[in-house]
């Protein structure tokens, strides 16, 4: 992590539109997932989508990643490789994208169900979608970090779920990934002081068992201990006075996902 970069309102603007890209990057790969398809196709799609409006992956090359999208599937917490594994029923699948638009990083993940996923899985990704959802309202000056990651983690563990904690959010604009970090755990009222400026990507990542993970050896991979599921959504988030203001959005995700339905 590098330091905290203070965005005036321009580059927040920019931000945006890398964050936004990203969303429909993750859009185009709503359209495209589903069972049967082989994960490497997803990272092709959207590589090329970014390419195509203007952008750079921001993952590729990034200290070496060898792909433009992590995609983690079912016991896989983040940093997955798209593979030629075909997803299959009942798999859930958490995508995570970033891209660089006129010099500034967007980061966002989603996590697909595919098919008929069983109940306590899904109730993961509700509750996992809600941690965040929860954390947004805490990124609002005059909150800490502590408030956002007691948040996530207070909602996590009252429905049964285990909190990553090897792996946090972060600054994001000028950098893909930036001070200050932003854990899933936290003591309200404690950490870094919240400020307008501010750009950070909020990511919880809860399992359905255990919180622990472990490291594989590709260098990248991060999976549960116990092998059950684990899900992550990520947006990037401007600190405001009174309410955070997204500046990615599950809302072209989630518009191709009901139309599929
Ligand atoms: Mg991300
Ligand atoms: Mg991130």
């Amino acid at each position: 992590m590098s330091k905290i970069f203070y965005k005036s309102s321009e580059d927040i603007e920019k931000i945006r539109e890398s964050s936004l890209l990203v969303s429909k990057s993750l859009a185009e790969v709503a359209k495209n997932i589903g069972e049967g398809v082989k994960t490497i196709q997803l990272n092709k799609i959207a590589e090329e989508f970014i390419r195509d409006h203007g952008g750079t992956p921001a993952f590729l090359n990034y200290n070496g990643f060898p792909y433009s999208l992590c995609i983690s599937l079912n016991d896989q917490v983040v940093h997955g490789f798209p593979s030629e594994y075909v997803i299959k029923d009942g798999d859930i699948v958490s995508v995570d994208c970033g891209v660089i638009l006129n010099e500034f990083f967007g980061d966002s993940a989603y996590t697909f169900p595919i098919g008929n996923v069983d109940p306590e899985t899904m109730k993961l990704l509700k509750v996992t979608k809600e941690c965040l959802n929860l954390a947004v309202e805490k990124a609002v000056v005059g909150m800490r970090v502590g408030d956002v990651g007691y948040a996530v983690q207070e909602h996590a563990e009252k429905n049964g779920f285990g909190v990553v904690k090897e792996l946090v959010g972060h600054g994001v604009g000028v950098k893909l990934h930036e001070k200050p970090e932003v854990p899933n755990y936290g003591k309200r009222g404690s950490g870094i002081k919240l400020e307008e400026g501010m750009v950070i990507a909020i990511e919880p990542m809860i399992n359905a068992g255990k919180a622990g993970v472990k490291f594989w050896e590709d260098g990248w991979t991060v999976s549960t201990v116990d092998k059950k599921t684990s899900a992550h959504y990520e947006h990037t988030v401007a600190i405001k006075r009174g309410k955070a203001d997204v500046l990615s959005s599950f809302e072209y995700i989630e518009e191709v996902l009901k139309q599929k339905d």
